[in-house]
């Protein structure tokens, strides 16, 4: 696209990624998105910090659970793009880490795509792999793992523990990065235990990662449980399964608060 293309123009929808928290982590594409936004449908997840730069002026509406109130269904935030859109508006997407990844954006661009409403996609950084990173903990390292999988642990405890190959996966890839984990961590820890994955594997729980508000538990498969309430951990969280979780030792660089109850080593 040449440099006197609009980024956004009336009547079109921009699906953007805001990062997991840090406005540091946003992208051009994201800033100049958020720069030429009539209005700005946003998730919870936004961070204050990414929420303040956009412009005077801008509207907003929130699609996330804040200050107790419920979430909107997925069919209204739909329906709210898609009538934005008609009404001529520059409309932004704005949503936690990528769109595209457990972000439900995919549900909103097809709507999109159904209504011919023209769109573009600006992924952002995902909480699973730029968390860690402010954990210090690398996803994939070359002598550690040549595979990552990134999972959900939400959906019903029914569905966390039928649809999802929880043994499977523990054989399959050394390093497993859980996303909105908390609420079904039993089922997750117990499973792979069951796969054969050692007790003492390392974990680590990153909390309101690349934020002020950072804490990084560092448990193992065992104790994750009990640390996890102990330290009364609660979403938003990313849980780091794996022999990376280690590097941390050597690699934490930013000032997150550590929790553990482990012996030090
Ligand atoms: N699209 C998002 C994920 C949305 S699902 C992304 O790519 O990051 C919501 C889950 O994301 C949360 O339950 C949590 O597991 C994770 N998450 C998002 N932001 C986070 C943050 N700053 N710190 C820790 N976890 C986060």
């Amino acid at each position: 696209m040449d440099d006197k293309t609009p980024y956004l123009t009336p009547g079109m929808v921009a699906l953007v990624g805001a990062g997991p928290g840090d406005p540091d982590l946003l992208t051009l594409g994201a800033v100049k998105a958020m720069q030429s936004a009539d209005v700005v449908v946003h998730d919870a997840l936004v961070s204050d910090e990414v929420m303040a730069m956009l412009p005077e002026g801008c509207q907003q509406i929130s699609a996330g659970k804040r200050g107790g109130h419920p979430s909107a269904s997925q069919k209204d935030i739909c329906d709210t793009l898609v009538q934005l859109a008609k009404e001529g508006k520059r409309v932004v997407r704005l949503k936690g880490g990528d769109p595209f990844v457990f972000g439900r954006g995919g549900e909103e661009a097809a709507r999109l795509a159904q209504e011919g409403i023209p769109f573009r996609i600006v992924p952002g950084l995902t909480s699973g792999i730029a968390g860690p990173a402010y954990a210090g903990i690398p996803v994939t390292h070359r002598a550690v793992n040549p595979s990552v999988i990134l999972v959900t642990g939400h959906e019903s405890a029914d569905l966390v523990s039928s649809r999802i190959d929880w043994q499977g996966m523990g054989r399959a890839s050394p390093v497993i990065v859980l996303y909105m984990a908390i609420k079904n961590l039993h089922i997750v820890t117990e499973q792979l235990q069951k796969a054969g994955c050692p007790a003492d594997m390392p974990v680590a729980v990153i909390r309101w990662a690349t934020t002020s508000k950072q804490q990084t538990l560092i448990t193992n498969l065992e104790r994750a449980l009990e640390d996890v309430a102990h330290f009364r951990i609660e979403p938003p969280a990313i849980v780091v399964i794996g022999e990376v979780v280690r590097m941390r030792q050597e690699l934490a660089w930013f000032p997150d608060e550590t929790l553990t109850s482990l012996p030090s080593p």
